[in-house]
């Protein structure tokens, strides 16, 4: 039985051909990593470093998450990954984190949410039968002792989204579903960090929303199951497709 994650089935709506060969034909990527996703990586590590430490009722400063965040780019630091927009370099993208990382620092300080995991697993049993299984990471989840509510909080180093995508999004959204089963909690509340932006945003889901989420949910494995053509599905994010030499199409929306 297959567990799925929220990327794998938003690569089969994104592209079908790329489901195939990232899931199935198993190729390896061309791209390893573009520098988007290695500032997104270093920048998650960081704040993931960071509340360990604040778990660990350690009084950290700004220069310490500076610090560790420039080390850890230097350390893991590749010259062929990636860099899409070739107008700019990857010192820019550098120092594009350590403002992310200033903003929140400063936005966020002294950190006293009740943070009460990172990176936290959880896994959905979409139709409590154990035959359709979700499971992902939230990156930060946090207990309000007085209203008893749940915070599912997700950084984001990309574009910005609006309220009504938000209130669309799947993503934590199911995520909820499980932090509901998992602490028996009423209230979840799903915030997104836009960290370009220096932006918080918030969601909320009714039961009855997420009722229908989880049927759509199935509904799409059921698709992706019982498949057996995969169509190319060209668009703009073809360039960053990490399965580009093996597609035609690819050429179309990289030159
Ligand atoms: S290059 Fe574009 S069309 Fe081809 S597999 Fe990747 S995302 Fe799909």
């Amino acid at each position: 039985m297959t567990i799925y994650s929220h990327s794998r089935i938003s690569a089969f709506e994104q592209c079908p051909l790329k489901f195939k060969f990232r899931y199935i034909d198993k190729l390896t990527p061309e791209i390893e990593c573009t520098i988007e996703a290695y500032l997104g990586e270093k920048v998650h590590e960081t704040l993931e470093w960071l509340y360990l430490k604040i778990l660990e009722k350690r009084n950290l400063q700004l220069e310490d998450a500076i610090e560790y965040y420039a080390k850890s780019w230097k350390r893991d630091f590749k010259e062929e990954i990636k860099i899409v927009n070739t107008n700019l370099t990857f010192e820019y993208y550098f120092d594009k984190g350590i403002k992310f990382l200033i903003d929140y620092f400063i936005k966020n300080y002294p950190f006293l949410d009740n943070t009460i995991a990172i990176e936290h697993q959880v896994t959905i049993d979409l139709n409590n039968d154990g035959k359709y299984m979700l499971q992902g990471y939230i990156d930060r989840l946090v207990h309000n002792n007085e209203s008893n509510i749940f915070e599912i909080h997700d950084y984001k180093t990309g574009s910005i989204k609006t309220q009504e995508e938000l209130n669309k999004d799947r993503q934590l959204a199911l995520y909820s579903i499980g932090i509901r089963k998992e602490f028996n909690a009423s209230d979840v509340h799903l915030i997104w960090h836009f960290l370009d932006f220096n932006q918080k945003m918030i969601s909320k889901r009714t039961e009855e929303q997420l009722e229908s989420l989880k049927q759509d949910i199935i509904n799409l494995i059921n698709k992706i199951e019982s498949t057996t053509i995969y169509p190319a599905s060209p668009s703009p994010l073809c360039k960053w497709c990490e399965f580009g030499k093996y597609c035609e199409q690819t050429k179309a929306f990289t030159n």
